[in-house]
């Protein structure tokens, strides 16, 4: 049951990483798209896991083995539930997104994609979107093609029928781009790419986090997403795929526990999830996943999303009236989350990025794995404020009275 109300402030005080000072000053973390802070109870699921119940799961009959396969697969479940998965076994335990993009693409992609076929991408894409794919077309003689972007950073689909022909094997997309925030429409998408017959593979990084996702609503084949970035641990992350493609998929990876049975020449492969889950997982991590979608869910996605745009609503306004400051991206609220990508004048992002540290302010600098989004954009790189469930209006006062500061030096 969600929360009945939602407060930011006192939900910042549950997360320990956030009460403290840095330079001298509070901290202002506007670099959650990067990495977002853990709650409490994420901090206390992975000790508890630690303390009590380490074990290696699915291998011992002993107590602690039980405890330890039950949390993990329990987590399975809470996750694939949070998602509409319609069943706990399509959710396949990763190190995170770019670990389920490469798995699909190597284990899908090598035995469907051939000579001559296409991959659908967008310029929008992180690189952990497009590399997968570029190694996949490599190694089969698929080529690549790509949807462009318009002037706010929005894909430009009049054209898409276009790009989508029967040759199309995959169309990859974002949810949700790290770089601009932009909220790209994954249902039409995908109901163009079905009906060519292309799957539909997409990064969820930043989806997730912000907006409750129905897999079974946005029709895709599959979706990728990394704990770290919903106030779960670093090194897990999953990839949901319906379950017919996942059945007829080969391994993405040999080893321990993805086998039934092992000869000398030949083996066979565990079913579904366990095929791809080659070797020890990271069991503290999907626990602590587990976790983070329970703490989410308390809080409920409906009201992050409703905080988070009030909060961008506020950014755009204040951020957007300094003098000679370039927002990047789309207008509409109802097209973008809560990533503010700016640059101010000839500040180099990184100088701006360090001036607004020495404040306590901590936002990202660079090309944010999207230099494909920076090329059409026509600069190396740009200063990005991201926003999460525990940031407050006074943060982005605090980062207007810094970038003010950037702007006296530079000036
Ligand atoms: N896709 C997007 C849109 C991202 O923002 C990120 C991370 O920044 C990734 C993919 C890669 O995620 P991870 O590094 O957790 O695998």
């Amino acid at each position: 049951m969600p929360r009945t109300d939602f407060d930011p402030i006192a939900i910042r005080k549950e997360f320990p990483a956030l009460d403290q000072t840095v330079n001298g000053k509070p901290l202002i973390y506007l670099d959650s798209a990067a990495t977002s802070q853990k709650p409490r109870a994420v901090l206390d699921a992975l000790d508890a896991y630690y303390e009590r119940d380490n074990a290696n799961v699915h291998r011992g009959i002993h107590e602690l083995s039980r405890r330890a396969t039950i949390a993990y697969e329990d987590a399975r479940g809470r996750v694939g539930s949070w998602i509409n998965a319609v069943e706990p076994s399509e959710i396949i335990w990763t190190r995170g997104t770019t670990e389920a993009i490469n798995l699909v693409a190597m284990a899908w992609g090598l035995d469907n994609v051939g000579k001559g076929d296409e991959i659908l991408l967008s310029v929008l894409e992180h690189h952990s979107n497009i590399i997968p794919w570029q190694l996949l077309a490599k190694r089969t003689g698929a080529k690549l093609r790509y949807i462009e972007l318009d002037e706010q950073g929005r894909l430009i689909l009049d054209d898409l029928d276009s790009l989508l022909s029967r040759r199309t094997k995959i169309v990859a997309i974002s949810h949700v781009s790290n770089a601009l925030g932009t909220i790209n429409p994954v249902k039409r998408i995908t109901e163009a790419a079905h009906a060519v017959g292309a799957i539909v593979v997409v990064d969820g990084a930043q989806g997730a986090v912000h907006t409750k996702v129905d897999v079974q609503d946005l029709g895709v084949d599959f979706y990728a997403f990394s704990g770290h970035k919903m106030c779960g641990p670093t090194g897990i992350g999953v990839l949901w795929g319906r379950r017919a493609l996942l059945d007829a998929m080969s391994p993405y990876q040999g080893g321990g526990e993805m086998i039934h049975f092992v000869g000398r020449e030949e083996s066979t492969w565990a079913s579904v999830p366990h095929k791809f889950e080659a070797g020890t997982p990271n069991i503290a991590g999907a626990i602590g996943m587990g976790a983070a979608v329970d703490f989410l869910s308390e809080i409920g996605m409906d009201a992050i999303a409703v905080h988070e745009r009030d909060l961008m609503a506020y950014a755009i306004e204040k951020v957007g009236a300094i003098p000679g400051l370039t927002i990047y991206g789309p207008t509409s609220l109802d097209e973008r989350s809560a990533v503010l990508s700016f640059s101010l004048g000839d500040a180099h992002p990184h100088d701006i990025s360090t001036i607004l540290d020495s404040d306590g302010i901590a936002v990202r600098a660079g090309h944010h794995c999207a230099q494909l989004v920076m090329k059409h954009f026509g600069v190396a790189a740009t200063a990005r404020a991201s926003f999460y469930l525990y940031n407050t209006k006074d943060d982005v006062d605090r980062l207007v009275d810094g970038l003010e500061q950037v702007r006296t030096i530079f000036a």
